[in-house]
């Protein structure tokens, strides 16, 4: 009974129960690069410029509509220096189409606004204007990091990261004090904190002798010295607030990864380094980082923008290939992130289609809401073609659905990529408190992510 249970039921494995030592090894100097990687590239210009420089080094050029193409040639084009379209071309016949792994590398955080800075009763403030989908409360009293660009009145570019190094102050979200909090508390979650109260608190320290604005006097007086900006800068600058921590490892046996932005760099690194792993391919490559798919996708720099059919178009017309047909036979892997069922919230999870920390990269078949609202749902013939792939390289991997039925929902790139024409399935690593400012990831489970997008590059 026993075998036979084996061998007519399904269960997904836990990677750990599954792996030699060799592995075990893999997974954690995998581990390494990742948590590398995740320190410098918090928001989608530094994951972007990351990106270009890791491309460089593997022999990466940068790629201008319409130029030749070779064989055995590796480009990259910065779409505005926040999405990045990677490709190796192959050997084989064009019109076999292109594989092709598409992750984003914006995560939700705390824009500026336009014109963020005031004063209130001596001390200094930014106004934000959250971006993606975020549980506000969280972000209050925890560190900030500034990052972003600023643009002054004579187009002159500023970089900006403070908060990151040790040195560095760090900003932050005042809250309320449980002791005067009677009336907070008793209301829900989504209204105790409302998107207004999410004020940076960048300064006390008055200009001496004067009395009003002095705080933000000597704010932009420090501003100026340092970036040599006025305040009508901020009018042309993208500044972002991000937590200030530097990813660390979680758990007695160090099993698990704490870090901003998993979601979805915990994808876009391993479709990077599947990319760079496989030097001369039969089948033209590319990996995708896209930015803006936290607000939908939107933009020019977003998965919806032309920009990626238009190098499509171009590789096509480069190698000769017929553009519909390249399209018609091309292959995406969707690389985005799922939610991991999580025990302290099993209400909202399904447990037999959730995706489990530790048994290896999600398979996502269709996202979306209520009845699969908004989703481009993979077929069977492609499930089918991508699990073969994976069960001959020994990827180890599960299905997961995103919570129980009617419970929310969501969406990733896969839609703007499968109404191309191309087959497209989500794929992706299971993510513990999803879109809070510290997510948690499992080494082994990201490790196989590279493993999913290695083999899918065979
Ligand atoms: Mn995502
Ligand atoms: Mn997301």
């Amino acid at each position: 009974m026993k075998d036979l249970k084996e061998k007519l039921f399904y269960d997904h494995t836990n990677v750990y129960q599954a792996i030699d030592e060799g592995e075990l090894e893999s997974i954690n100097e995998y581990a390494k690069g990742y948590m590398s990687f995740m320190t410098k590239a918090k928001t989608e210009r530094e994951a972007t410029a990351e990106g270009v420089a890791m491309a460089q080094k593997e022999g990466f050029v940068p790629y201008t509509m319409g130029m030749p193409l070779e064989v055995g040639g590796k480009y990259y084009y910065n779409n505005r220096g926040k999405a990045l379209y990677l490709f190796i071309i192959g050997s084989e016949n064009i019109e076999n189409g292109i594989r092709i792994s598409a992750a984003h590398v914006d995560s939700p955080r705390l824009d500026l606004k336009q014109v963020p800075l005031y004063e209130e009763s001596e001390m200094g403030f930014f106004k934000t204007h959250y971006y993606g989908g975020i549980k506000k409360y969280q972000w209050t009293t925890i560190p900030l990091a500034l990052h972003g660009v600023i643009y002054k009145k004579d187009g002159e570019r500023v970089d900006v990261t403070i908060g990151e190094d040790d040195e560095d102050p760090v900003f932050y979200i005042n809250d309320l004090l449980p002791h005067l909090g009677k009336d907070q508390m008793k209301k829900p979650l989504a209204e105790a904190f409302t998107g207004e109260d999410l004020n940076i608190l960048i300064g006390s320290e008055p200009v001496k002798g004067e009395t009003k604005d002095s705080v933000k006097l000597h704010v932009m007086m420090l501003l100026n010295e340092k970036y040599g900006i006025t305040e009508a800068d901020f009018l042309s600058a993208e500044l972002t607030a991000v937590p200030a921590f530097k990813p660390r490892y979680v758990g007695f046996d160090r099993s698990l990864i704490a870090a901003y932005g998993h979601d979805d760099k915990v994808c876009a690194y391993p479709a990077l380094t599947a990319l760079f792993e496989n030097k001369s391919p039969k089948k033209t490559l590319m990996t995708i980082l896209a930015d803006k798919e936290e607000i939908g996708s939107e933009g020019n720099t977003g998965m919806k923008c032309q920009v990626f059919t238009d190098i499509m178009e171009e590789i096509a017309k480069a190698l000769g290939g017929n553009y519909h047909v390249v399209k018609e036979n091309s292959k995406c892997l969707s690389a985005d992130v799922n939610a991991a069922f999580d025990p302290n919230f099993a209400e909202v999870y399904e447990r037999k289609n959730s995706s489990y920390i530790n048994h290896g990269i999600v398979m996502t078949k269709f996202t979306g809401a209520r009845g699969k609202s908004g989703s481009s749902d993979a077929s069977a013939e492609y499930v089918s073609f991508v699990r073969r792939i994976f069960d001959e390289h020994g990827v180890i991997w599960q299905t997961g659905e995103l919570g129980k039925v009617d419970q929310g929902g969501g969406g990733t790139v896969a839609a703007y990529i499968a109404q191309k024409n191309i087959d497209t399935v989500d794929l992706g690593v299971a993510v513990i408190s999803m879109h809070a400012p510290i997510e948690v990831i499992s080494k082994a489970d990201l490790y196989m992510a590279h493993k999913a997008f290695s083999a899918f590059n065979k």
